[in-house]
């Protein structure tokens, strides 16, 4: 890894809350699935809010229709029986904390 990327993700990880920091440093060296890079992402676009990135309004960003947080909070809204947006993204309310390297905190 070349010293300005490691550097950059050092300083990302010193601000990354202890919940997300296992999870995130899996992702960045390639040891996650590309769905789990996406949440990663989404939560730190969001300053690591999960409601924020739940109410995301950027419809132009490549990864929206992924975000699993937004699409998670539309099928709580969704009528009972209502199918989601796909099940990838659904599948993603089923996921442990320790799925993205968390598993001490309150929980995704
Ligand atoms: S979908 Fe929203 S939260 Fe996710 S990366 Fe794009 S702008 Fe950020």
């Amino acid at each position: 890894m070349d010293e300005k990327r490691a550097e950059r993700i050092a300083a990302i990880s010193a601000h990354c809350p202890t919940l997300y920091r296992k999870g995130y440093l899996k992702v960045t060296k390639g040891r996650a699935p590309p769905r789990r890079a996406i949440r990663i992402m989404c939560l730190h676009c969001c300053g690591w809010e999960r409601a924020e990135s739940s109410q995301c309004t950027a419809y132009g960003c490549p990864l929206w229709v992924y975000n699993p947080w937004r699409a998670e909070a539309e099928a709580d809204v969704a009528p009972s029986g209502a199918s989601s947006l796909n099940g990838e993204a659904n599948s993603a309310s089923q996921e442990r904390p320790s799925d993205l390297g968390g598993g001490d905190g309150p929980g995704f």
